[in-house]
C-alpha cells in the first residue's frame, strides 16, 4: 500500500513536469528595484514582471528561475499570493550550476499569446561560485578569473543569463558538458527576450564615499544620491527598451573617473595611471575608427566605457561599448582593443554578426595598418581553427536533426558571428575594394535593416556587383566552407622565357569565394583573384616573365575547411623547355 501510494506520487510528478513547457511564456517586462549590500554580499528584489504565453496551447503552469543562492519570498497574482513550489533545478545558465526554480500554479489557464503580471520578491547572497565549472575539471584556480561574479566587500560585479541569473528566467536546463548546450539555451532566451522592456533600480547604500551603481542600461538614467550624515543611498535607474541582445549586469565599487570625448573609464583609485594609459590609447585610434565607422561619439546615446575589474587575471567581458576588464595590458594592446569598443559605440545594428563581425573586422583592418596584410592575415587566423570546428560541429549537429543550421543572419553562436563574421566582412572588402565597403557602411541604418537581404543591397548599390551568390553561401544559410586545390596547371610557353600557366581550381567545399591564386616563379611571384563557386572549378590564366614554379590557392583570407592541399607544383614539360 505504501509502495503504491508511493508509485502514485511519482506519477503525478511526472505528469506535472510533462505538463510543464519551461519556454512557453516570453518575459515582456520587468519592473524590479534591486537593494544590493556589498557589506553582506546580499540582494534583495521587489517588483512587477509580465509574462505572456507564446506557446500553442494554454498554460497552467509556470517557471521562474533564479540563482540557486537566492531564494523565493513571494509571488502574487492581482494582489493575492500564487501556490508555488520552489525547487532546486540543475542547470549551467547559472555560476553555480543550479537555479532557485518557483513552479507556479495560476488560478486559471493563461491562453495563447495572453499576459500575465506577477509582483515577485526574492533575496539572498551572490558570493563568488565557480561550480559549474569545477564538476567539469576546470582547476577552480583558473575558474574563478572566468566566472568572477560575485557581489562582494570591495567591488560588485554580476552580469546576467549565462552567468548569474540575478533576474528571473525560465529556460530548459543546460549543461555546460554537452557541447554548445549552454550557449544554445542562452542564444534562446535572448531570441525571446529581444523586444523586452526592463526597468530595474538599483540602490546601494552604505556609509563613506557613496558608491553608485553601474549598469549597461540605457545612458543618460536616473543616477543620484543622498547623503545623511555618514550614511548615504545611492540609485542608479537602468532602463532597456528593448533589451535587444544586451544581457543586463551591475558592478558597484569605489571607483574614479576619467573622461575623455570618445571614452569613460571608472578605475580603481590606486590604478589611475593604467585608466590614463587606456584613455590614451582610445584617443589615438579615434581616426582610424572614425575614418571607417563614423565618430564615437555619434551616436549621442553611446559612449564608449571601460569598467577596472579588480583581478588582473580576470577574463573581459563586454556588453555593447561597455567593456570590464583588469589594466594589465600594454599601450599597443590597449590601442587594439580600444578599437572594438569604439567601433561598437560608433555603429550600430541589431544583427550581432553585423555589430560584432565588424567590430573584429576593425581590429583586423588596424592590425594590417599597423604590420601590413601579412599582420592582419596572422591575426585572423587566430580565429580560423575556431571557426572550422564550430563548422564541423554543425555538420555533425545536422546528421542528427537536419535543420540545424548556424546561418549568420540569425545565429546565436560566437565563432560564427564573431569570427566567421570577421572573415566575411574581409573577404566582401577584397571583393569590392576598401573606398566602396566603406561607402556600404556609411550607408546602412540600423532602423532601416529589417528584412535580410537589406544589407546585401546596401552593398550592391555600392559595389555595382551581384553577390546574391556569395550572401546565399556565407550569410543567409550555412553552407560550410570552401575547400581549394589546384586540379591542374599547364605552363605553355611563349616568346623567350615567358609562360603562360593555366590553372584550374577546384572547390569541393558547400561555400564559394573569391581567392587569390598565386604564381611562384623562379624570380618573383604574381597573384591574381579568382571566383570558384561551391562545388565547381573555375580556370585562370597567368602570364610567368620567368619559369614557374608552384601555385598556391590561399593567402588566410579566406577560412577553409582544409588548408593543407593548397599548393601544387608545376611540371615543366620537355619539349617546352
Ligand atoms: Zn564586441
Amino acid at each position: 500500500m505504501k509502495l503504491l501510494r508511493v508509485l502514485w506520487v511519482l506519477c503525478g510528478l511526472l505528469v506535472q513536469a510533462y505538463a510543464l513547457d519551461r519556454e512557453a511564456f516570453t518575459f515582456t517586462n520587468y519592473n524590479l528595484d534591486v537593494r544590493i549590500e556589498p557589506e553582506q554580499q546580499r540582494l534583495a528584489a521587489r517588483g512587477k514582471i509580465t509574462l505572456r504565453n507564446d506557446s500553442a496551447s494554454p498554460q497552467k503552469n509556470l517557471s521562474l528561475q533564479i540563482s540557486s543562492t537566492l531564494n523565493w519570498r513571494s509571488i502574487q497574482l492581482d494582489g493575492k499570493p500564487v501556490q508555488f513550489v520552489s525547487q532546486p533545478y540543475t542547470s549551467d545558465i547559472d555560476h553555480t550550476g543550479a537555479l532557485s526554480e518557483a513552479i507556479v500554479t495560476l488560478p486559471r489557464d493563461v491562453p495563447p499569446k495572453a499576459t500575465v503580471e506577477l509582483e515577485i520578491g526574492y533575496e539572498g547572497v551572490i558570493p563568488l561560485d565557480v561550480t559549474r565549472l569545477t564538476r567539469i575539471g576546470v582547476p577552480a584556480e583558473v575558474a574563478r578569473h572566468s566566472d568572477w561574479d560575485q557581489i562582494g566587500k570591495s567591488l560588485s560585479a554580476v552580469r546576467g543569463i549565462g552567468y548569474v541569473a540575478w533576474y528571473p528566467v525560465a529556460t530548459e536546463s543546460a549543461n555546460l558538458s554537452e557541447g554548445n548546450s549552454v550557449f544554445e539555451t542562452v542564444a534562446r532566451w535572448k531570441a525571446r527576450e529581444v523586444g523586452a522592456q526592463l526597468r530595474i533600480k538599483l540602490s546601494r547604500s552604505g556609509e563613506g564615499t557613496p558608491e553608485i551603481p553601474i549598469c549597461n542600461g540605457e545612458a543618460g538614467g536616473l543616477r543620484t544620491y543622498e547623503q545623511m550624515g555618514r550614511a548615504y543611498e545611492s540609485v542608479n535607474e537602468c532602463t532597456f527598451r528593448p533589451l535587444g541582445e544586451t544581457v543586463p549586469l551591475f558592478v558597484i565599487g569605489n571607483y574614479e573617473g576619467v573622461e575623455r570625448p570618445s571614452i569613460n573609464i571608472s578605475y580603481i583609485p590606486e590604478h589611475k595611471p593604467d585608466a590614463e594609459k587606456y584613455a590614451l590609447a582610445a584617443q589615438q585610434v579615434v581616426p582610424f575608427v572614425t575614418e571607417w565607422f563614423g565618430t564615437p561619439q555619434g551616436r549621442a546615446e553611446v559612449k564608449a566605457e571601460v569598467i577596472e575589474l579588480s583581478d588582473a587575471l580576470a577574463a573581459p567581458y563586454e556588453s555593447g561599448s561597455m567593456l570590464l576588464t583588469p589594466f594589465n595590458i600594454d599601450s599597443k594592446l590597449a590601442q587594439f582593443t580600444a578599437v572594438h569598443q569604439l567601433t561598437h559605440a560608433a555603429f550600430f545594428s541589431p544583427r550581432p554578426w553585423i555589430y560584432e563581425g565588424l567590430a573584429h573586422f576593425a581590429q583586423a583592418l588596424y592590425r594590417e595598418r599597423e604590420s601590413g596584410r601579412d599582420g592582419a592575415l596572422d591575426f585572423m587566423g587566430l580565429h580560423r581553427t575556431a571557426v572550422a570546428d564550430a563548422e564541423k560541429a554543425v555538420a555533425e549537429a545536422r546528421r542528427q536533426n537536419p535543420g540545424a543550421s548556424e546561418a549568420l543572419i540569425d545565429t546565436g553562436v560566437e565563432e560564427f558571428y564573431r569570427s566567421k563574421a570577421m572573415y566575411v566582412w574581409w573577404m566582401l572588402r577584397d571583393m569590392i575594394g576598401e573606398s566602396a565597403l566603406k561607402q556600404a557602411v556609411a550607408a546602412y541604418r540600423s532602423d532601416a535593416d529589417n528584412a535580410p537581404a537589406y544589407l546585401q543591397h546596401v552593398i550592391e548599390a555600392q559595389a555595382k556587383r551581384d553577390l546574391q551568390w556569395f550572401f546565399d553561401d556565407w550569410v543567409y544559410r550555412d553552407r560550410g566552407l570552401p575547400d581549394f586545390r589546384v586540379a591542374s596547371a599547364y605552363p605553355r610557353k611563349m616568346l623567350a622565357n615567358n609562360y603562360v600557366v593555366t590553372v584550374t581550381v577546384e572547390n569541393r567545399g558547400g561555400a564559394g569565394a573569391e581567392v587569390p591564386v598565386t604564381l611562384k616563379m623562379e624570380q618573383g611571384e604574381v597573384s591574381k583573384r579568382l571566383e570558384v563557386r561551391a562545388k565547381s572549378e573555375a580556370v585562370i590564366r597567368i602570364e610567368a616573365a620567368s619559369t614557374p614554379l608552384e601555385i598556391v590557392v590561399k593567402d588566410g583570407s579566406v577560412p577553409e575547411s582544409d588548408m593543407s592541399n593548397n599548393v601544387y607544383k608545376i611540371e615543366i614539360p620537355e619539349k617546352s623547355n
